[in-house]
């Protein structure tokens, strides 16, 4: 029963040869965008770029601006001195994961759904995750782990829906997620597959036709949930993917974490949900930001969010307009802010 291949390690295809060129040093990310780098001794920035490194694709490095100190893509990926400030409030598992394990690898809060740690593996490093304080190493995840895991869903026959998140699922390499696919076809109860992934926005050469044809063939409905924070991010290569995607037929929906000085105005907001709906996704979910150590300087007034929304209901038609939710430990689903 292992979802371990390894002899499809011999062809490596482009997205893998991206992400090991990608860009993995402050200094060489501030190099590449003309930008100059805080003289003087080692600073708090690269305290925190030693805790959770840098890591920018080349594709999502070339959809920001040089010369642009405040790009709302380099703002997502460039440690900042004030990740090192501590603050009241904002812990290491902020959003109750380590609560809800099931088993290694298999996380459930809601009904009917359960969540698949497939790998602690990402294509970027975003500073505001909550994730970046999770024990998870990017190790692969062990055969006898997978076992376990698929064993756990099997054995709740209340689950009909599998996430597979991560870390990126779509790290894995078409073999393992096929082998992976197929293991969960064959448990009854379940009818849904859900991808969370930022690939598509930060690694749009993942999105290949293989990939699009596995999750066409197979019983479960496939869903994707991709992550776009910024319009700016929309554009080029990605903007390919994603109408590869729509085009494949899987719905495709956005889920958008909500950004102090990168998309916390109504303007931004709304130029993003119009090139979601235009590209064919719906925007469903825009997060405020879990009280994860190290991202205060993310944060946004939930007063301040409500706010943005109202705005957004005033200008767009209702099914541009994403739920503004939260996560609350020990709640039964995402938590609506402002009801
Ligand atoms: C967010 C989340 C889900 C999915 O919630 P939806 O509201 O269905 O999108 C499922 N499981 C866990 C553990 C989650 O954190
Ligand atoms: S891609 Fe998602 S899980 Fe990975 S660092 Fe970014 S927000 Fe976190």
């Amino acid at each position: 029963m292992s979802v371990q291949t390894p002899v499809e390690n011999r062809s490596t295809h482009h997205w893998q040869r991206e992400l090991a060129c990608a860009v993995r040093t402050r200094s060489a990310l501030l190099q590449r965008l003309q930008l100059p780098e805080a003289s003087g001794s080692p600073g708090a920035a690269d305290a925190a770029a030693a805790d959770f490194p840098v890591l920018v694709p080349e594709s999502y490095l070339q959809r920001m601006q040089p010369g642009n100190p405040l790009d709302p893509l380099l703002l997502q990926v460039l440690p900042q001195d004030a990740e090192m400030t501590q603050l009241p409030g904002f812990t290491a598992d902020a959003v109750g994961d380590l609560q809800a394990e099931l088993t290694p690898g298999v996380l459930q809060k809601y009904h009917g759904r359960a969540l698949l740690v497939t790998t602690g593996a990402c294509a970027v490093h975003c500073r505001y995750c909550f994730r970046r304080s999770f024990p998870y190493s990017d190790l692969p995840v062990s055969a006898e782990q997978w076992e376990q895991a698929i064993r756990t869903i099997q054995d709740d026959d209340t689950i009909t829906e599998v996430i597979l998140s991560g870390g990126d699922p779509l790290l894995l390499t078409d073999g393992r997620l096929q082998n992976l696919i197929s293991q969960l076809e064959q448990i009854p109860h379940l009818d849904r597959l859900r991808l969370h992934t930022r690939l598509p926005v930060v690694l749009p050469s993942r999105i290949t036709a293989e990939l699009l044809d596995m999750l066409q063939h197979t019983r479960l409905r496939s869903i994707m949930v991709i992550h776009a924070n910024h319009a700016a991010e929309l554009v080029g290569d990605c903007r390919d993917a994603i109408e590869r995607l729509v085009g494949s037929g899987i719905p495709v929906l956005n889920q958008t974490v909500l950004l102090r000085q990168i998309n916390d105005n109504a303007t931004t907001l709304e130029q993003l949900s119009l090139t979601l709906i235009n590209l064919g996704v719906m925007p469903y979910y825009l997060h405020q930001l879990d009280r994860v150590q190290g991202a205060a300087h993310f944060e946004v007034a939930e007063q301040n969010g409500r706010e943005l929304i109202d705005q957004l209901s005033a200008r767009l038609p209702g099914y541009a307009v994403p739920r503004y939710v939260r996560e609350i430990p020990g709640a039964t689903g995402k938590t609506r802010v402002g009801l």
